[in-house]
């Protein structure tokens, strides 16, 4: 099979399905022919991912192609002036961008309801969510859209989608992948990371966007490793520890008896696990809404209309513009974490709220190190439930919230984690398993995830 054949395998798909299942919000399609007909034709066909037809989720930012957020802020921002190092990345091995991905507006949402386009419907079954924030990045690659796709995940928005649309979504350690040209929601959770439909094909991709880069003080100077060479299928010995509050906390019967299920099987390939506590995770999702929406609300301060995208046209004057400008072009999610945000950041509130939730995250990470003292990996589910459906949490923020509650403490302690499927629940909807690793072990990860897929 030839690269221009593969690229048209892909926009078929997405002529087929895409009108159903929303995952593109730009295609970059006449760019992407005319380089599959480039690579077809190049003598050196050696590059680690090439011509593998992929999407990146709307909050990377990719050079002259039109990168939105999903936020009307950012309809007309056309012609970005240079590549994520992702994106660059993937460009140096091959790769051919097929378009740009739908997600919740600025990343904040589980549902992709929160996006100010159409939203992405689940591909299993489009009366449900596919998740999010990045839903479109999860739903492209389930109904076989793209390969491979990225997205971004600050308390879960690569997992979740992922264990909802059945595919493979990781979150690398912080600072395992360069954020710069990442669109920051909250930049000391943010990461970047790879969904897939296989694990081989995750630690393909990581190995290629991992490491660290001087346009991000906040990469890490770690040495990358072949993460292939992990995928040995060998877990003898592997010590698993499984949190008791990752099988109560709303998890629902056949949730927990997917997770049982894999645990055997990981039994069978002589690993080991027994129960564990992490005894501050049920403070997980209140210090995390009060720290992401402090960062939030510092980091969305640069749209004001007068550097980046729209600017209201109903303006008498310049203080004006900058309230109508971030009136209209908002919307009513994002202006709840600003407002969250600046309230928790404002004097006199600082000390009771931001930091008194620094301190929780501390206890959080505390209670990872401790088990990883004696275990290898942490596996729980990754949602207490499967996909729900379209509009049924739209208008209850905190039953929204409530459903990160798995994936959230994994940020807050700046650790790996991957969703890999493991079941389907009676609607047929798929279940995911979570795994989580020590800091920058990822192999390990890995090889957990492999040997049980
Ligand atoms: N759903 C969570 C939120 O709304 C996580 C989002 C994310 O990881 N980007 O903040």
């Amino acid at each position: 099979i030839t690269i221009e054949e593969l690229v048209d395998t892909s926009y078929k798909r997405i002529n087929e399905v895409d009108s159903e299942v929303h995952a593109f919000l730009t295609l970059n399609e006449e760019a992407a022919r005319k380089q599959a007909k480039e690579l077809d034709e190049a003598e050196d066909k050696s590059a680690a991912l090439f011509g593998m037809p992929s999407g990146i989720k709307d909050n990377i930012v990719t050079k002259a192609l039109r990168t939105t957020c999903a936020s009307q802020f950012l309809d007309n921002f056309d012609d970005p002036l240079y590549n994520a190092t992702v994106v660059e990345k993937l460009n140096n091995e091959k790769t051919i961008t097929i378009g740009k991905l739908n997600m919740d507006e600025f990343a904040m949402g589980s549902s992709n309801e929160n996006s100010s386009y159409d939203p992405t419907r689940n591909p299993w079954n489009t009366d449900y969510v596919p998740g999010g924030s990045s839903g479109g990045s999860a739903a492209a690659v389930a109904a076989g859209e793209v390969l491979f796709s990225l997205g971004s995940d600050t308390g879960g928005s690569i997992r979740q989608p992922a264990a909802f649309c059945g595919v493979v979504g990781l979150k690398p350690t912080y600072g395992r992948v360069s954020r710069f040209g990442l669109v920051a929601f909250a930049s000391s959770l943010d990461q970047i990371g790879p969904i897939t439909r296989t694990v081989e094909d995750s630690a393909r991709v990581l190995e290629v966007i991992a490491g660290h880069d001087p346009m991000d003080s906040t990469s890490a100077n770690v040495e990358v490793p072949a993460y292939t060479e992990a995928l040995t299928n060998d877990v003898k010995g592997l010590k698993i520890a499984v949190p008791e509050e990752y099988l109560s906390e709303g998890v629902t019967p056949e949730v927990r008896d997917s997770v049982m299920e894999a645990l055997k099987v990981y039994e069978s390939l002589g690993a080991t696990w027994e129960k564990v506590s992490l005894p501050h995770s049920k403070y997980a999702v209140a210090t995390y809404y009060l720290i992401s929406s402090s960062e939030a609300s510092a980091n969305l301060a640069r749209f004001d209309g007068v550097r980046y995208g729209v600017r209201s046209e109903n303006a008498d004057n310049m203080i004006d513009m900058f309230k109508k400008s971030r009136s209209e072009g908002f919307g009513d999610e994002v202006k709840r974490r600003i407002m969250l945000g600046t309230f928790a950041l404002s004097s006199g509130y600082y000390d009771a709220y931001y930091k008194k939730a620094q301190k929780v995250r501390t206890l959080i990470k505390n209670d990872f190190d401790k088990i990883f003292e004696d275990y290898d990996v942490v596996i729980g589910p990754t949602t207490p439930t499967p996909a729900f459906k379209v509009g049924e949490k739209v208008d209850d923020p905190l039953t929204m919230y409530a459903n990160d509650i798995l994936t959230i403490p994994v940020n807050l302690a700046g650790v790996p984690g991957i969703s890999v499927p493991c079941g389907f629940s009676e609607q047929g909807l798929p279940i995911g398993l979570q795994i989580i690793g020590k800091h920058f072990d990822e192999s390990t990860v890995f090889r957990a995830a492999h040997a049980f897929e």
